[in-house]
């Protein structure tokens, strides 16, 4: 001030900034936080979370993802760390915890070294060289699938995903319903083998038990026939898929109809009747016996189709009639007037059954044998839900397999090997990389760890079994969570697929490599409740505030 500089001003006001060492330690702080969140889910004996939302709906889950979808998290590097969980589920849809907790570890053991002046730089390539490692002990340590169908082996798979989450109970039946699941969607594109879960359809209907829960050859709509009077089952349906409504339509204006004798009205009704019986002519004609259609059907064309014994569902969702499109091999039309046989689509069978109070449609033995539903059942909404999370993970992970063809063994003994070739490379590294490569073996170690102390294990204890069982060349060692031994865990079938796990390293390092390079923070103002008031109110009254300034000169 004395020295007559005025400061320059190049931020606006009311700007938050930290530099340096500051920002970097905010920043890992906030990422170790979350990690440290979800640590406690990981492993068969997490334990679950309970969220609550702003609307007081409750989740109870181990899911990684899930938790951190649900929790409103503030500070921009834990939404990173949020980012890494939803990448991590999408690739794999599974290892969102092992991501997260691994990303946390590595910038906690990062923390030492930028105490010791490492330059994050130097952190981040240490990194870089440690996973790509990695990676290659992963594969080295690789078990490939003997057959694209080794049912055995992808059952082992979908019950080690399933172990951790509250439907443990139900493994063996959900596996077997997994696996069935994923094989029948399995195709060939090109040279690779793909099974994308996503042509498996999710319905899910409360009551009965999580053993009630099936696997439909087919397509489930989650509706019923719209007369009580159509057929509950046709063999063999002949489909009419509409974009069509089966109405009258309404006129857009308000018109007037002026019938000044009783003959008159009879015949303005008849003239409804007769085109609603006309939709259902054209739909007979054509030999059609079930209509789903994405518009409205009027009660008096509901009637009609009862009468003739046919089957109609009104306002079936677009998606689903895409679904009835590719199974049944119907044609979408968008007018009755084209409609012909050849647009109808064909199955085994149309079933409607009831669920309670309501009923669900059925149409199985399509034509595309990949049309396969789940239905999930369940007491309650959260038993549903926590199925289907593990659901989603068991499928995931089975398709995993089956398009990649590789797994390895889990509960730790992947990352323990991993763990241990990463201290034998860094000594052929050298220089300051070195110190980074050792930090990320000793951050894998969390994995185990972490299994361990959820189990209720002396992590230490199991920590120096453990590299001393993989010193001697037991490469499938890892935590036994019964016995609380060190253990094969290949014997004990706990297996994985390789994509979790070098998805999980290339997120973690990502995330923790991206999170370490930032030295700077710069967070415009926050847009307080006050300022949005007082911007709503200058914008909504700008001829009144001309008004008040004119009025201004009077008041003084
Ligand atoms: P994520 O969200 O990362 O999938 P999970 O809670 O599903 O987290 O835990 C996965 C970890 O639990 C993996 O490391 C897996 O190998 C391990 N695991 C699964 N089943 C067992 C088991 N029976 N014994 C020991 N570890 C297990
Ligand atoms: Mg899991």
């Amino acid at each position: 001030m004395m020295g007559g500089q005025t400061p320059i001003l190049v931020l606006k006001e009311g700007t938050k900034r930290d530099t340096g060492r500051t920002a970097r330690d905010n920043n890992i702080q906030a990422a170790i936080a979350v990690a440290d969140a979800v640590r406690s889910t990981m492993g068969p004996k997490g334990m679950d979370k309970m969220l609550v939302d702003s609307m007081g709906d409750v989740t109870i889950t181990n899911d990684g993802v899930t938790i951190l979808k649900e929790v409103d998290v503030e500070h921009p590097a834990a939404k990173m760390m949020v980012e890494l969980a939803k990448t991590q589920d999408n690739e794999c849809g599974d290892g969102t915890t092992t991501a997260v907790v691994l990303a946390g570890e590595l910038l906690r053991q990062a923390q030492d070294l930028l105490d010791a002046n490492v330059h994050p730089t130097i952190i981040s390539n240490g990194y870089r060289m440690a996973a790509t490692e990695a990676k290659k002990v992963l594969k080295k340590n690789a078990i490939d699938i003997t057959a694209t169908d080794d049912r055995k082996v992808l059952k082992r798979i979908a019950k080690t995903s399933m172990s951790s989450k509250g439907t443990a109970s139900s493994m063996e039946y959900l596996g077997d319903l997994a696996v069935e699941a994923v094989m029948s969607i399995v195709e060939k594109v090109g040279d690779r083998t793909q099974a994308d879960i996503d042509n498996i359809q999710i319905i899910k209907k409360q009551g009965g038990s999580i053993r009630d829960t099936e696997l439909i050859k087919g397509i489930i709509v989650d509706k019923e026939a719209g007369n009580a009077g159509m057929p509950k089952y046709i063999e063999h349906p002949r489909i009419a898929l509409l974009n069509q409504a089966l109405e009258i339509k309404k006129t857009e204006v308000d018109a007037k109809i002026e019938i000044t004798d009783p003959l008159g009205i009879r015949g303005f009704l008849d003239d409804e009747e007769a085109t609603l019986k006309g939709f259902v002519d054209t739909l007979k004609q054509a030999g059609a016996n079930v209509v789903l259609c994405q518009k409205g059907i009027d009660d008096m064309a509901f009637h009609y189709l009862a009468k003739n014994g046919m089957f109609a569902i009104a306002r079936v969702k677009k998606s689903d009639l895409e679904k009835l499109s590719k199974a049944t091999g119907a044609e979408i039309v968008n007018s009755l007037k084209d409609l012909t046989s050849k647009q109808l689509g064909t199955a085994g069978a149309l079933e409607e059954r009831k669920f309670g109070k309501d009923a669900l449609t059925f149409i199985t033995g399509c034509r595309n044998p990949r049309a396969v539903s789940i239905l999930i059942r369940g007491g309650t909404e959260h038993v549903i839900a926590e199925a289907e999370r593990a659901l989603h993970d068991s499928l995931s992970v089975v398709s995993d397999v089956v398009e990649d063809g590789t797994y390895v063994v889990g509960g730790g003994a992947s990352a323990m090997e991993i763990a241990l070739a990463l201290r034998n490379f860094a000594s052929t590294v050298g220089g300051r990389e070195q110190m980074a490569i050792d930090a990320f073996a000793k951050a894998v170690e969390v994995i185990p760890k972490a299994l361990a102390e959820n189990g209720g294990l002396d992590p230490i204890n199991i920590l120096i079994d453990l590299r001393s069982a993989h010193a001697r060349k037991q490469r499938n060692a890892g935590v036994d969570l019964k016995t609380g031994k060190v253990t094969d865990m290949l014997k004990l079938e706990v297996i994985e697929p390789m994509r979790v796990g070098t998805q999980a390293i290339d997120s973690a390092v990502d995330a923790a490599t991206m999170i370490l390079r930032i030295d700077d923070v710069i967070a415009a103002k926050g847009i307080s409740k006050e300022d949005m008031a007082r911007a709503a109110q200058a914008a909504g009254g700008g001829g009144g505030g001309m008004g008040g300034m004119g009025g201004m000169p009077g008041m003084m």
